[in-house]
């Protein structure tokens, strides 16, 4: 159990000690306070939740609109609601910055609905220095915790309601994973499944250690019935996460391999595709490779962040591989997946980075030859080693790099798409296309886009289409009348 800062309100506390239990518990005491303020009210409450940043924290939102539905409140689109939750992210500075300008919306609703309540939760809130801003400048918020207790929601919930105090938990660390609590997922035929919480990486120019905390995996067992709970409830795609999955495994009594958990992914009976992000070139292993080759259902694409092409940047931002081990681990998965797409991040203007630096990423880009690639300037955030880095480089140098390298990955992306066109390829069907409802999205194994003629009745099956125009980052196509 994390050390915990807590403003305990003095309620006795009959709840179980155990979890999930004690958060049954708390569930039905939470859905006694919730329909009491809407009779009160005269009509059901309402709830909003907003997501900033990663994969990571849209499944933790699946959680927290899981828990808001079970205890009875209404989902609603607008922020004009009697409960709003903000799942933040801090990887970059600004990130908080637009955090504390939206409260000032907040608290407006809040003038016209006393009633109203407002949580914020995720990875900005284990910083202490925005802990304590909250509680001197933000008093209108009434509850904030962190990454190691969203398990906990429901029962801060019951705290929130029954205090006139803002309620704050944060926990520095836990090694704790709670399971079997309510979800409420955003898509029905796929679903982000976490697999393992935290990173011990400490990549120099990253938050996201200190504020997610060490590696801990979930049991394999748990993993596997719970997409087993998923495909029996209409799940074809499950996407694998955490921020390392390649060193999933480690911290288990009985540890296993990420390629060992795949294995026993793919036997699971109805379920058509895998994906998992992110993976680290450090642990990338052969094992892995192989799983991934001889795999029916593992889709056929690798995102493997760079980060930068330079031996000796690698060295400084403590990514623990040069820029040929890279090299060599892309051979291997081509030789072993000739179609396997691969996918990076690049960070462009790392502190000391030179022009021959700048080189040697684009070297990698067109050795490489990547799919697509999300191309970021370095940003600065306090917190880390790299932002203590004197030689921070002249904003100028960084713009024409990332322009150079931009410009470079771009022409081969199209290129690379280009090669697809007129493929006959499997396309797992998302939705309704958002510009023409006449046609259908989708996306290929590769994981690139494809709208295609289509309607609802798709949604969610894979269906072989013909790609009858690349264009640029994504397809048109149509279903071949032999397969109609
Ligand atoms: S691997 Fe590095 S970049 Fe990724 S979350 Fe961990 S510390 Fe951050």
């Amino acid at each position: 159990m994390g050390n915990d800062k807590m403003n305990k309100p003095a309620m006795p506390d009959e709840a179980p000690v155990m979890e999930p239990q004690r958060q049954f518990y708390y569930i039905e005491r939470a859905k006694e306070l919730v329909s009491e303020r809407a009779k009160k009210c005269g009509h059901p409450l309402t709830f909003h939740v907003e997501t900033f940043g990663c994969q990571m924290n849209a499944r933790d939102s699946e959680k927290l609109r899981g828990i808001l539905d079970t205890i009875g409140f209404v989902p609603v689109d607008t922020e004009n609601a009697d409960f709003v939750i903000y799942n933040t992210c801090t990887v970059r500075e600004n990130a908080n910055n637009k955090v504390y300008g939206r409260l000032g919306t907040l608290s407006s609703y809040k003038k016209k609905n006393p009633n109203m309540m407002i949580a914020l939760c995720g990875c900005m809130m284990q910083e202490q220095h925005v802990v304590e801003k909250l509680r001197m400048s933000y008093r209108f918020v009434n509850l904030v915790f962190g990454t190691h207790n969203i398990f906990k929601f429901a029962e801060l919930i019951v705290h929130a309601m029954t205090s006139d105090e803002m309620v704050i938990d944060i926990w520095d660390e836990t090694s704790q994973i709670v399971e079997d609590l309510p979800v409420e997922r955003k898509y029905h035929f796929k679903s982000g499944v976490n697999i393992m919480f935290g990173c011990n990486n400490f990549c120099s120019y990253c938050i996201v250690p200190y504020v997610r905390g060490r590696e801990r995996s979930r049991e394999p067992k748990d993993i596997i019935r719970e997409i087993e709970h998923l495909v029996a409830d209409g799940v074809v795609e499950v996407m694998l996460l955490g921020q390392n999955v390649n060193s999933y495994g480690k911290n288990l009594d009985h540890p296993i391999t990420f390629a060992q958990l795949l294995r026993e992914i793919e036997k699971i009976e109805g379920l058509k595709r895998i994906r998992f992000m992110t993976s680290h070139p450090k642990d990338l292993s052969d094992e892995l490779i192989e799983v991934m080759a001889a795999s029916d259902k593992i889709c056929k694409h690798m995102h493997l962040p760079l980060q930068s092409g330079s031996s000796r940047i690698l060295k400084e931002m403590n990514r623990h591989y040069d820029k040929e081990q890279y090299l060599l681990l892309v051979d291997k998965l081509r030789k072993a997946i000739p179609d396997i797409a691969i996918t990076t991040d690049i960070i462009v203007g790392f502190p000391g980075e030179t022009k021959e630096d700048a080189l040697e990423t684009l070297d990698v880009v067109r050795k490489v030859r990547y799919d697509s690639a999300f191309t970021f300037i370095y940003s600065k955030r306090s917190g880390t080693p790299a932002a203590k880095m004197e030689n921070q480089v002249p904003e100028d140098e960084v713009k024409e790099n990332f322009d150079m390298i931009l410009k470079e990955v771009q022409s081969i992306a199209c290129e690379k798409a280009m090669e697809l066109e007129g493929k006959i390829l499997p396309v797992l069907v998302e939705q309704i296309n958002e510009q023409d409802d006449t046609l259908v999205t989708g996306r290929l194994s590769n994981n690139s886009v494809v709208h295609l003629n289509g309607d609802a009745s798709m949604i969610g099956t894979i269906v072989n289409v013909e790609l009858t125009e690349c264009k640029g980052f994504y397809y048109l196509g149509r279903v071949p009348e032999e397969v109609l």
